[in-house]
């Protein structure tokens, strides 16, 4: 098991198998999709590790933040 940390949005990757977890300041841990819904898609600068589509996958509504909860 690795962990990588990404310097733009300060969010740990641990890299373990079956898929990638996302470990986040506050609130439950979630997937690379969760981080760039909430985090990457925002920041969009140079450093950001989590910037590859094809390692991100697909973005689900639940990816995203319920303002509404
Ligand atoms: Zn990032």
């Amino acid at each position: 098991m690795s962990i990588q940390t990404c310097p733009v949005c300060g969010v740990k990757i641990l890299q373990i198998i079956g898929g990638d977890r996302v470990i986040f300041s506050a609130g439950t841990p979630g997937t690379r999709a969760t981080l760039w819904a909430r985090v990457c898609q925002y920041n969009q600068k140079p450093g950001c590790i989590n910037q590859n589509k094809d390692a991100i996958g697909e973005i689900k509504s639940s990816d995203r933040y319920q303002s509404d909860r």
